[in-house]
């Protein structure tokens, strides 16, 4: 089709050509996001517009959050929301951003709602630990509706980020936030029914593999670990002690490392441990109980 110069079209393709030529892998996909954000447009809608005039600020607006991509900043931290599961959450330099195998995790639990809840108390009480941006725990509680979530996370900033996505959800009654490493400032009384965690799991030997978009732009503290086994160890002892009799964890993890999360969990005492493909076939979930009371 040509375009008209000064059109959408006209700025789309030449955002396009734009980020190709700076070889952003899906160059096309980004440019329609970031137009879609900017005119507060469904990115569908973006078609039937593709002849109407963009207005000079729009345009110079435009061409920065290009270059920002360009220079490999992830569309989520320029458009400040991704989409995860049914729901949209505010998302910035502080979180990281959710991830695709992580609403795998989510749906898990959804789906199996019926079989796991069996005895579901009133209300469940969730704790996504490591919460930052919340996108688990404020998915669970709303999917769950008698359900309360505690959400807890070492960085001040990322609590920042999820409390205000507990109010874009109108969640805030049914929500605890707390700074802390692991459970050390959740108070002692809370004790939960079901935890659910997708805390760093990277070894830090890894990050040469690691994309730029990633690693020059998410929070290391929320993707990296320096040793894998001695922070696991101290995160399922802090699980073990605060789940009731019969609670469930389920975690995202390292499909390298799995079997060793595994093994340390049995040592711990929890039963019924399990692990989980994503849907590329990797062993991403980890699940596991705590014995029932006799
Ligand atoms: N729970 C959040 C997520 O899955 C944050 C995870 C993290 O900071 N490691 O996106």
């Amino acid at each position: 089709m040509a375009e008209q110069p000064g059109t959408l079209l006209y700025y789309l393709k030449r955002s396009t050509e734009f980020l190709e030529k700076k070889e952003i892998p899906n160059p096309r996909v980004d440019a329609e996001w970031i137009l879609s954000d900017l005119l507060n447009l469904p990115r569908i809608k973006l078609y039937s517009q593709f002849e109407m005039p963009l207005g000079q600020k729009e345009i110079d607006i435009y061409r920065e959050r290009i270059v920002e991509r360009s220079k490999r900043k992830p569309v989520a931290y320029i458009t400040g929301k991704k989409g995860f599961h049914k729901f949209e959450y505010l998302v910035t330099e502080d979180v990281l951003i959710p991830r695709p195998e992580t609403e795998e995790l989510v749906d898990y639990l959804w789906k199996k709602k019926e079989e796991l809840y069996f005895t579901e108390p009133s209300p469940l009480q969730i704790w996504d630990l490591c919460s930052g941006s919340g996108c688990i725990g404020l998915s669970l509680t709303q999917l769950l509706p008698s359900s309360v979530v505690t959400l807890s996370d070492l960085s001040e900033k990322a609590i920042d980020v999820s409390r205000r996505n507990a109010e874009k959800y109108n969640l805030t009654d049914r929500t605890n936030f707390y700074v802390s490493d692991l459970d050390s400032e959740v108070p002692n009384d809370l004790q939960f029914d079901l935890v659910v965690s997708n805390p760093p799991y990277i070894p830090e030997s890894e990050k040469p593999e690691i994309m730029p978009d990633v690693l020059d732009y998410e929070p290391h503290l929320a993707l990296f670990v320096s040793d894998f086994k001695e922070f696991h160890k101290r995160l399922l002892s802090a699980v073990l002690s605060r789940l009731n009799p019969g609670g469930k964890l389920m975690m995202e993890t390292h499909p390298l490392y799995i079997e060793e999360l595994e093994e340390m969990a049995k040592g711990l005492g929890f039963i019924g441990t399990k692990k989980i493909l994503d849907s590329s076939k990797k062993e991403r979930f980890f699940f596991a109980e705590v014995p029932p009371l006799s």
